[in-house]
């Protein structure tokens, strides 16, 4: 039978907008001493906008025509940026935690990270490669566009960390829970979100498939982790996770993989939530 307190802190969740699935989710989040936190949508506001173009009109022009097929937060700011009528693409294609494909007017396109236009035949010439990089400093996503055997230029979109989200952090660490940043975005654009919330540890670069591999690595060093996140790519690693946490403004991939979900998307509710299990524990051990 499950102890009345259970049910009662379950209940509390529930108004407090944390939706927690069954009271065995509780009892798990007593052990946690990690929390991995994916970065956009979780702890940035995942509302990306264009904030530069490099290489002319031509680049951001075929970006959004292949972007207007993919749901991405980085495809939904480039398309914004560019005014209608689009022209029609073919053969679309998404590369998981790499960018995407598609034909424009006969000739194929490709939007995404360097290795993926690498992958495509269409390498960076050095200059672009200093370029990126100068965009890339002090944080943003920096998206390279090509097509017919080059890169041609790239667009760069960024969003802010969450209003809340150094808070959030902060109270992590109050509750001896230690923060980790994980994402499938560029290392030097990982370190400096990390570094304004106040996160030490960052695992960059990790494509979708290899998310819930981290978790696992983390679980064999000995720690106990929950995993927050809200896209369809965190979906095997909140499964992975000790207890998975969805933002309810995220996919609902993510919140069926999920333990408990956030209903506002708020980080720092990730503490109360921790809080309230450990608080309920209490009262029946
Ligand atoms: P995160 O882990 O931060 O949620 P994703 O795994 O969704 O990020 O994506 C990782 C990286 O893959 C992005 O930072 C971007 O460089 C590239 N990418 C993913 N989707 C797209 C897209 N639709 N267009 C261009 N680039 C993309
Ligand atoms: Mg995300």
């Amino acid at each position: 039978a499950t102890p009345t307190a259970l049910l009662v802190g379950t209940g509390r969740g529930a108004s407090l907008g944390i939706l927690i699935r069954g009271p065995q989710a509780l009892e798990t989040s007593r052990g946690i001493d990690t929390v991995v936190l994916d970065k956009t949508g979780t702890l940035t506001t995942g509302e990306m906008s264009v904030v530069d173009v490099h290489g002319g009109r031509a680049v951001l022009r075929a970006a959004a025509a292949v972007e207007a097929g993919s749901q991405h937060p980085i495809a939904q700011a480039i398309v914004r940026a560019q005014e209608p009528p689009m022209p029609e693409v073919d053969d679309f294609e998404t590369v998981d935690g790499f960018g995407v494909r598609g034909t424009v007017r006969g000739v194929p396109v490709v939007v995404g990270q360097e290795k993926l236009l690498t992958d495509s035949g269409m390498p960076l010439s050095d200059e672009l490669v200093a370029e990126v990089d100068r965009a890339r400093d002090g944080g943003g996503t920096v998206v390279v566009v090509g097509w017919e055997g080059a890169a041609r230029g790239f667009v760069k979109v960024a969003d802010q960390p969450k209003e809340t989200a150094a808070q959030a952090v902060s109270a992590f660490k109050a509750l001896e829970l230690r923060p980790v940043l994980l994402t499938g975005d560029h290392e030097s654009v990982a370190q400096s979100v990390a570094a304004e919330l106040g996160i030490d540890e960052v695992i960059a670069q990790v494509t979708p498939a290899d998310k819930a591999e981290q978790i696992r690595h983390l679980q064999e060093q000995g720690r106990k982790v929950a995993m927050v996140g809200d896209g369809v790519n965190d979906a095997a690693a909140l499964a992975q996770a000790d207890l998975g946490i969805a933002m309810g403004t995220g996919t609902d991939a993510a919140m069926q993989a999920a333990d408990i979900t956030i209903m506002s998307g708020d980080p720092r509710k990730v503490a109360t939530a921790v809080e309230l299990s450990r608080s309920t524990l209490r009262t029946i051990y």
